[in-house]
């Protein structure tokens, strides 16, 4: 059997102070595995630049010129980590074998991509790349992913435990994949839907290199909010039962209601009246802004917007830094 042909797949997103040092890193690793017969020569280290103001893109061009094992391409703008990947993964699809994506700031154990060739060696198609332990991220990271995680499950989202968008995935996994065509991306819950022989391996995840994280609390919330909107009705179905209780308990009082004005013990009670509206009218709001989130997200689908657009790609003729 002949090696695959594996590509690493690298969004980057203003990482100019990094890129330097971890691209080597996936180089070495990329010249290791093809010396040991694992991976074919043909392999490759493909960046996907996301947008970026700085120099990212400049030094992209310069790998991809000094060492043919380099390539890059870039998005129109700036578009998010998920888009990013998925813009790599579709462009590595029909070239390669095999595909791992990883974060370009050194936070994920480049050896482990070793275990992840070997069990792909082993038939599988898919491998998941998990954290060990999360000791080197702050107590307050360490606590919101974990709760994040146990969110996304509660609501219905099957997702891998400490498994980020490190993982090896075969072309054949990716043609299937490649068919779901959904706008709002959230990969590490849609790929375990593709199904296929899986499995995980675990590493201990480091500190980045250089450069900050791009994913303060905010887009860390937004990713957890399209995670579960994207891949679950479950805030649906909630909101179908809260209605159900509150029309039971509705009821009950119109009851109550009827039988105390039969009674003749009615007051004129307008402070009950009016927090009774503003309560209903909270509840009712809330809710509808969450329908409103799914018929927001159909609107999008609907429109079918491409996913990624690519502007650049290096080695060809309109490649310019
Ligand atoms: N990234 C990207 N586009 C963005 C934000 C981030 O391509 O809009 C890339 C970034 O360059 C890095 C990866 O996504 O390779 C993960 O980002 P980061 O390390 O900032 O996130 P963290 O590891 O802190 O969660
Ligand atoms: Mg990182």
């Amino acid at each position: 059997m002949t090696p695959p042909i594996l590509y690493i797949v690298v969004p980057c997103y203003n990482e100019q102070d990094v890129l330097p040092q971890t691209a080597p890193m996936f180089l070495q690793k990329l010249k290791d595995l093809s010396a040991r017969g694992k991976i074919s020569e043909e392999s490759r280290v493909l960046f996907v630049n996301d947008g970026s103001r700085d120099d990212t893109w400049r030094i992209i061009c310069d790998l991809a010129r000094q060492d043919r094992h380099f390539m890059g391409i870039a998005q129109s703008r700036n578009r998010g980590h998920q888009n990013a990947v998925l813009a790599g993964l579709m462009e590595a699809m029909d070239q390669c074998d095999i595909t791992i994506s990883i974060d370009c700031d050194g936070q994920d154990d480049i050896n482990a991509m070793d275990d992840m060739v070997d069990a792909y060696l082993d038939g599988c198609e898919i491998v998941y790349g998990v954290r060990s332990s999360r000791e080197t991220d702050s107590f307050f990271k360490r606590a919101t992913a974990q709760g994040f995680y146990r969110l996304l499950n509660m609501m219905g989202a099957e997702v891998v435990y400490n498994h980020a968008d490190y993982r090896l995935m075969s072309a054949r996994a990716l043609r299937e994949f490649a068919k779901f065509k959904e706008v709002n991306l959230y990969l590490r819950g849609m790929v375990p839907l593709v199904g296929f022989k899986s499995t995980c391996v675990y590493y201990e995840r480091h500190e980045r290199l250089a450069g900050e994280s791009h994913y303060p609390l905010k887009k860390m919330i937004a990713l957890a909010f399209d995670g579960i909107t994207s891949l679950s009705v479950k805030p649906i179905r909630i909101i179908t039962v809260c209605g159900l209780l509150m029309s039971v308990v509705s009821f009950v009082g119109i009851l109550w209601a009827v039988i105390a004005a039969l009674c003749g013990h009615t007051v004129a009670g307008w402070a009950s009246t009016a927090c009774l509206i503003c309560f209903i009218g909270g509840i009712q709001s809330m809710f509808l802004g969450v329908i409103g989130e799914y018929i927001g997200k159909i609107y999008m689908e609907v429109k079918a917007r491409p996913r990624y657009i690519i502007s650049d790609r290096t080695g060809g003729e309109d490649s310019h830094a």
